[in-house]
């Protein structure tokens, strides 16, 4: 499959792209987006660059004129995020040149970079950068924009808001260069993170320290090593360090039902006993992502409770 960068003739403007496609969902601060990003430093709202057809790049702030909305995330890694285009006098004007340029990467399904402002510490002002986004539409009051997913390499089919099937198992894990299979799990990892809300979903634990989350990993369901799908976040769970690694021991899993099954081992339920472990056996997973689109696959649930029947 072909990059759809490779569609971007200017050098310059394709690395800029890729920085943002590379910065998928971290948070940067404006001292130094301004150094790495053309037209940071002078312009808000939609970045045109002169002698370009296309936008760069869009930033929502925190008190915009316009409400934008939170974005929708899928089970890919992509997510819808509607942005309100540039205007005069309150109303938007389609005939301004950058709100051209976003129709113009629409047509033409050249992506740009997307950013929001966060809060942040200190009075500093800082960006999440969202990654990359095709303009698949404008309607009327604002422009839709379609994340790239995971595997970023296949361009969002238009108006894929609805759910895509769930593939359990990968097809072909080999085509992937050890590059691009670090920069897939980097992103599924941050997808899984943002939808359980940072936190384990059996004991809720899960830390921020400057900034940066700890404590948490995603787990796969079924494991890579099983060539389970590693970009669908239906085969993922955020769990914290402990509990990762008793999952992967089959100590205990989630039924179809996302209830939690202990195993029978005597020697896990002396140890765990102490640990609180035991306080979870037959509970629901307290801590799932907001859309139930976005939960455990049940082929994935099955897969793991057949393995865990089989060392009970
Ligand atoms: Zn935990």
């Amino acid at each position: 499959m072909s990059d759809p960068l490779d569609a971007v003739q200017d050098d310059e403007l394709r690395r800029q792209l890729l920085l943002l496609r590379a910065n998928y969902f971290t948070v940067l601060d404006s001292d130094r987006l301004g150094e790495i990003l053309k037209g940071f430093r002078s312009q808000k709202g939609i970045y045109k660059p002169s002698g370009s057809s296309h936008a760069l790049w869009v930033r929502q702030t925190l008190r915009g004129t316009y409400p934008d909305q939170e974005p929708e995330y899928h089970a890919d890694g992509s997510w819808i995020f509607r942005y309100s285009p540039e205007g005069r006098q309150g109303r938007p004007d389609m005939s301004l040149d950058t709100n051209r340029a976003m129709l113009q990467c629409r047509d033409d399904r050249i992506p740009v970079g997307v950013m929001r402002q966060v809060l942040s510490k200190g009075g500093r002002t800082s960006y999440e950068v969202m990654g990359l986004a095709y303009v698949e539409d404008y309607d009327g009051t604002h422009f839709l924009l379609h994340g790239e997913r995971i595997e970023w390499e296949t361009i969002p089919a238009l108006g894929t808001a609805t759910p895509e099937p769930f593939h359990p198992f990968e097809e072909e894990l080999v085509r992937l260069t050890p590059e691009l299979r670090i920069q897939r799990d980097q992103r599924f990892g941050t997808v899984v993170r943002k939808a359980y809300h940072e936190r384990c979903s059996l004991c809720e634990v899960g830390y921020r320290v400057r900034g940066r989350v700890l404590g948490v990993e995603a787990a796969h369901i079924i494991p890579v090593g099983d060539r389970g799908n590693a970009a669908d976040i239906r085969n993922g769970l955020l769990l914290c360090r402990n509990h990762h690694v008793l999952f992967d021991e089959l100590a205990w899993t989630p039924d179809e039902d996302l209830r939690v099954l202990v195993a029978d081992d005597d020697d896990f339920r002396r140890s765990a006993q102490a640990n609180c472990v035991l306080d979870w056996e037959g509970k629901r997973l307290p801590n799932l992502p907001g859309r139930a689109a976005l939960y455990p696959a049940a082929e994935a649930l099955r897969f793991r409770l057949e393995r865990f029947e089989g060392v009970r």
